[in-house]
C-alpha cells in the first residue's frame, strides 16, 4: 500500500448507506480502477459479488465484496487480506455445520432409544 490508496480497510458496514457510500467514493477514486469485475470468482451459493481494484501507484489490489444477503456483511480488504478473512469464514461455517450434523445424530438416537424401549 502506498499514500495513494491507504485508505481503511472493513471487515464490515454499519449499514446499507454506509456500504453505498463507500462503494461511491471507491468509483470516484482517481487512484482506485476497477481490474476485474470477479465473475469468476463470486460464489453464488454465498450471495457474494467481488469487485477488484488496483491502485495505479503501487498495484495493491483491493476485493470489494459484496454479500447481497446482508450487505453489513460486505468487506473492503487487500486482497491478502481478504483470503485470510474468508478462509476464516469458511471454517467457522464448516464448525457449523458438523454442530447440525451432530445435533440431527443425537436427535435420531433419542427418537430411536424412545422408540425401541
Ligand atoms: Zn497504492
Amino acid at each position: 500500500m502506498c499514500e495513494d490508496c491507504n485508505c481503511e480497510q472493513l471487515y464490515n458496514f454499519r449499514d446499507e448507506d454506509h456500504f453505498f457510500q463507500f462503494e461511491k467514493k471507491l468509483q470516484s477514486s482517481s487512484k482506485l480502477r476497477i481490474q476485474d469485475t470477479g465473475e469468476k470468482n463470486s460464489e453464488p451459493l454465498l450471495k457474494t459479488k467481488e469487485t477488484y481494484y488496483r491502485c495505479t501507484s503501487c498495484s495493491t489490489v483491493f476485493v470489494l465484496s459484496t454479500n447481497l444477503d446482508n450487505i453489513k456483511k460486505s468487506f473492503f480488504l487487500t486482497q491478502d487480506n481478504s483470503d485470510k478473512y474468508k478462509a476464516k469464514l469458511q471454517s467457522k461455517d464448516k464448525v457449523k455445520s458438523k454442530g447440525c450434523v451432530l445435533l440431527i445424530v443425537l436427535l435420531l438416537s433419542l427418537f430411536m432409544f424412545f422408540t425401541l424401549y
